[in-house]
C-alpha cells in the first residue's frame, strides 16, 4: 500500500516592515540606496524578502512563523542577519526530511528601483538556502502609489515555497 503522506509540500509567506530614517534598506542581503534615505524598521536586519521566505518554508510544514523562532523580544536576533537565520530555518526544514525544489517571492515597493538587485538578491538566497539561482524567484513590484508601499510608509513581500521529501 502507498502512503498517503504526498511528498510535496506548499507554503506562503508575507511580511512588512515599515521605512523610516536613520535605518539601512536591506532586501535579500543586499543593502540598497532608498532616494529619500529610508530603511526598514525592525528588531533584526528587517530583510522582508527573507522573513517572507522563512516563513513560507516554516509554512509549508505547518512549523509556525519566525516569530516562534526568532522572537522579537529575545535580545540575540537584534540586528541579526537574516540570511543567516534563512540557513537556520533550512537545516531545520532538512532535519525534518525534506528538501527545496523553488521559493518565488514578489517585493512590493515604490522606491528604490529593484531591478538591478535582483540577480544579487536571488544568488545570496539560493548560496544560503544550498539551492541554484534558478531556484529562487525574486520579482519587485510598485504599488501604483496606492496603500501603505505605495505611500512608502513600508515595504512588503509575499512567498512561496515548495517542499519535496529528501
Ligand atoms: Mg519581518
Amino acid at each position: 500500500m502507498t502512503s498517503s503522506v504526498p511528498s510535496l509540500r506548499i507554503g506562503n509567506g508575507y511580511d512588512i516592515h515599515r521605512l523610516v530614517p536613520g535605518r539601512p534598506l536591506i532586501l535579500g542581503g543586499q543593502q540598497l540606496e532608498h532616494p529619500a534615505g529610508l530603511g526598514l524598521d525592525g528588531h533584526s536586519d528587517a530583510d522582508v524578502l527573507v522573513h517572507a521566505i522563512m516563513d513560507a518554508l516554516l509554512g509549508a510544514l505547518s512549523l509556525g512563523d519566525i516569530g516562534k523562532y526568532f522572537p522579537p523580544e529575545d535580545p540575540q536576533w537584534k540586528g541579526a542577519d537574516s540570511l543567516v537565520l534563512l540557513e537556520q530555518v533550512v537545516a531545520l526544514v532538512k532535519a525534518r526530511g525534506w528538501c527545496v525544489v523553488n521559493v518565488d517571492a514578489v517585493l512590493i515597493a515604490e522606491r528604490p528601483k529593484l531591478k538591478p538587485h535582483i540577480e544579487a538578491m536571488r544568488s545570496a538566497i539560493a548560496l544560503r538556502i544550498g539551492v541554484a539561482p534558478d531556484q529562487v524567484g525574486v520579482k519587485a513590484t510598485t504599488n501604483e502609489k496606492l496603500g501603505p508601499e505605495g505611500r512608502e510608509e513600508g515595504i512588503s513581500c509575499q512567498a512561496v515555497a515548495l517542499l519535496q521529501a529528501l
